[in-house]
């Protein structure tokens, strides 16, 4: 999702990149592409009016970070309110109680059925003993999809046969819920078609009965705006304490997910991204407004690179990619910075591109190699450390033996060394532009 608001951004922001200094027209010019854009996501009305107005005030109003291009001030002011149109910082679930009650609500076909399936996976891994409760008595296929989920999942449903009362079988889940040992109660609802008032007040006896921590509404994604009208609905009627979209997977626009919060007053707590029980994720605002903008979290990565990076040191390097003399020295200061930033995969993460790259979620970049490449740098003279090419067989033993490493660790370390020099030589003429990029400016 996202597919087309995401393209416009990044056109709309291209452009603004390739100008140097920032007049308040190119940023008006950039505000009318940015409304635009969310209109044709199908953003309420009133948000995008509002989320411009706040936009255009900070930037044309904005203190100079001297380390961002304006271009950059601009996009990470747009980052910032999306953040906050998504809801901020992550909301959690509210499993407190003994047993913790979930409630889930919604319209037919919403997903309600498959997320309670996916959550009670999910809250399995935080360590808690789930119980699934079948209340959606209306359509007999309703409680045996549930049995279902229960069975491939291993966790056990409570069901009632005959014409039970979803009342009536929410408040007896409890008593099964401590029997079973179980300190999760996740209840399936029932849904209709539309918005109706005996769906409503049964759901408000539901609440009555078990008093629920957590009353999400599971919506469909794909119904655009009307999910965000569904929204207002419930909230009004059982005051929810969030939404789980479902179906992001699929080709939504994604403007509902942008209002509902202003809209409703109801925060995303998961989304839902396939039909498979895995398929749940917790809802972080700012990396899906990261993902809007098309940058993985680079964004982050610029604030945290603001605070670490020495600028001086990074005029510095420039002049000397620039003079193709870059030594160990410089290397060993290289990866301080780097370190400085923090965790090395986490830092990978962030890097555009990088998230598209299978299997780098099981990365684990070895901060003991790291260590080791810092100590063998340590060991060598200063002499040794600007002119490598010193560094012979007996000089290698003493290095490995100095850092309490193996010869051949150092020889690697001095080849890939080698490579490098030579591939920012062959860069050089590009240092500028390429330190640039980085934020290092
Ligand atoms: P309920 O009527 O609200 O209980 O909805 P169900 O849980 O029965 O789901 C309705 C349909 O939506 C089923 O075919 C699900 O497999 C499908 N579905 C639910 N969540 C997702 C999702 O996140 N992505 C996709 N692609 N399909 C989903
Ligand atoms: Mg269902």
């Amino acid at each position: 999702m996202f597919e087309g608001l995401a393209g416009r951004l990044q056109e709309a922001f291209a452009r603004l990149k390739s100008k140097g200094k920032l007049s308040e027209a190119d940023v008006d010019e950039a505000m009318k592409e940015v409304r635009r854009a969310l209109l044709a996501a199908d953003v309420n009305f009133t948000v995008v009016r509002d989320f411009v107005a706040r936009v255009r005030e900070r930037a044309v109003g904005q203190e100079v970070m001297k380390s961002l291009t304006p271009a950059q001030q601009v996009i990470k002011i747009v980052h910032d309110e999306l953040t906050a149109l998504l809801g901020g910082k992550p909301s959690t679930l509210n499993l407190s109680g003994r047993p913790a009650v979930v409630m889930l609500v919604g319209l037919q076909g919403a997903g309600k059925t498959t997320t309670a399936g996916k959550l009670a996976q999910w809250v399995r891994k935080q360590g808690r003993r789930p119980l699934l409760v079948a209340a959606d008595v209306y359509r007999p296929a309703a409680v045996r999809q549930l049995q279902t989920l229960g069975e491939a999942l291993k966790v056990p449903v409570f069901s009632v046969d005959g014409d039970a009362d979803p009342v009536e079988i929410s408040k007896s889940s409890l008593e099964r819920a401590s029997q079973e040992g179980c300190d999760v109660v996740l209840v399936d609802t029932a849904g209709r078609l539309h918005v109706d008032d005996a769906l409503m007040e049964e759901l408000e006896r539901m609440k009555a009965a078990v008093v629920p921590g957590e009353i999400l509404l599971v919506v469909d994604a794909m119904t655009g705006q009307s999910a965000v009208e569904v929204a207002e609905a419930f909230h009004g009627r059982l005051g929810l304490t969030g939404a789980i979209f479902t179906k992001l997977d699929g080709d939504t626009k994604g403007g509902a997910a942008l209002s509902i919060l202003s809209v409703a007053g109801c925060p995303i707590k998961f989304a839902g991204v396939g039909e498979k029980l895995d398929a749940l994720e917790p809802f972080y605002p700012d990396r899906m407004a990261s993902r809007i903008l098309g940058m993985g979290d680079v964004l982050t990565l610029i604030e945290k690179a603001q605070q670490t990076v020495d600028a001086e040191k990074a005029k510095q390097l420039e002049r000397q990619l620039r003079a193709g003399e870059f030594s160990l020295e410089d290397f060993l200061d290289q990866l301080r910075q780097v370190r400085k930033l923090g965790p090395l995969d986490q830092l990978l993460g962030m890097l555009p591109g990088m998230n598209k790259i299978k299997g780098l979620g099981n990365l684990q970049v070895d901060e003991r190699q790291l260590g080791r490449v810092e100590a063998i740098i340590l060991s060598m003279t200063p002499e040794e450390r600007r002119r490598p090419e010193l560094i012979d067989a007996s000089r290698r033993r003493r290095i490995a033996s100095g850092s309490g490493t193996r010869v051949e660790d150092v020889g690697r370390l001095l080849k890939q060394f080698k490579e490098m020099r030579k591939m920012m030589k062959q860069f050089s003429g590009m240092g500028k532009k390429m330190a640039r990029r980085k934020g290092f400016r």
